[in-house]
C-alpha cells in the first residue's frame, strides 16, 4: 500500500516539472523586472493576446507553435521550452536515487537550482528569496535525518570560505570577483551535503566554469580580465549532482 501511494507520487512529481519549468522560465524571465515571481505565462509577451489552455502546454505547444505567437508570429524564446524539458529532466534525474516524500524534497531543490541558475546567467544575481529557502530546507531535510549538526557546519564554511575569497578579491583587485549571492549558493549547498561535500562541489562548479569562461575570453583577447561570468549555474549543477549522487570528492 505504501509503495502504491509512494508510486502515484512519484509519477505526480515527475509529470509536474514541466509545469514547474514553465512556472520557473517565466519568474526568471520576470526578475528582476518588480513583477516577482507570482503569475504565469498568460499572455503573449509582444501582442498580449490571452492564450488559451492549449497553448500553454508545456514543451507540446512551443513545437506545436514552432515557437510563435499564433496570432502576431512573434518568436517565443526557446527558454520556455528549455526549460521545461530541464525540469521535467530533475525530476526524472531525482527518481534514479529517491522516491515519496524524499524525491519531493529534491525535486523541489532542483527546480529551485534551475530557477537560481537562470536568473544568475540572465542578470548576475542570486535573490536570497530562493536562496534561503535551500537553506532552511537543507536544514531542516538534515535535521529529520539527524545529522543536523554537520549540515549546519557545512552551511557556515561553505558562506565563510566563498564569503573570505570576494573579500581578498575585491582587497587584491579592487573590484567584484565573486559575489555575496556565490557565497550563500554555497552556504545552501552545505546544509544539504555537509561540509564533506564542499570540496567536490567547488571543484566541480570551478573546473565546468573554467571549460566555458576560458575559450570565451581566448576569443575575446587581451580584454579577458573583464569577462564576466555567472558562476551561480555551475554552483547550482555541481550541487545538484552532489546531492543526488554523494560527494565526488570527500573532504
Ligand atoms: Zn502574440
Amino acid at each position: 500500500m505504501t509503495l502504491i501511494a509512494s508510486n502515484a507520487l512519484d509519477v505526480f512529481l515527475v509529470a509536474s516539472g514541466p509545469f514547474v519549468g514553465s512556472f520557473v522560465a517565466t519568474s526568471a524571465l520576470r526578475w528582476p523586472a518588480g513583477k516577482g515571481f507570482v503569475g504565469g505565462r498568460s499572455a503573449c509577451r509582444s501582442c498580449q493576446a490571452m492564450l488559451s489552455w492549449r497553448e500553454l502546454i508545456p514543451i507540446v505547444s512551443w513545437i506545436a507553435l514552432r515557437g510563435r505567437c499564433r496570432r502576431c508570429h512573434a518568436p517565443i524564446g526557446a527558454l520556455y521550452p528549455l526549460t521545461e524539458a530541464a525540469a521535467l529532466g530533475v525530476g526524472v534525474w531525482a527518481t534514479l536515487q529517491f522516491s515519496g516524500v524524499e524525491l519531493a524534497l529534491v525535486c523541489v531543490l532542483g527546480w529551485t537550482l534551475l530557477a537560481l541558475a537562470l536568473i544568475d546567467a540572465r542578470t548576475k544575481l542570486l535573490p536570497d528569496l530562493l536562496t534561503l529557502p535551500v537553506l532552511v530546507l537543507g536544514l531542516a531535510v538534515a535535521g529529520a535525518q539527524g545529522w543536523l549538526v554537520e549540515s549546519l557546519i557545512g552551511a557556515a564554511i561553505g558562506f565563510a570560505v566563498f564569503a573570505l575569497v570576494a573579500a581578498g578579491y575585491r582587497r587584491w583587485r579592487g573590484c567584484d570577483g565573486l559575489g555575496l549571492g556565490d557565497a550563500k549558493l554555497l552556504g545552501a549547498a552545505g546544509a544539504w551535503v555537509g561540509w564533506v561535500g564542499l570540496p567536490g562541489i567547488v571543484l566541480m562548479a570551478s573546473l565546468a566554469a573554467l571549460v566555458v569562461a576560458l575559450p570565451m575570453a581566448r576569443r575575446l583577447g587581451g580584454r579577458s580580465r573583464h569577462v564576466e561570468i555567472a558562476f551561480g549555474p555551475y554552483l547550482a549543477a555541481a550541487t545538484w549532482i552532489t546531492v543526488v549522487h554523494g560527494p565526488i570528492v570527500a573532504a
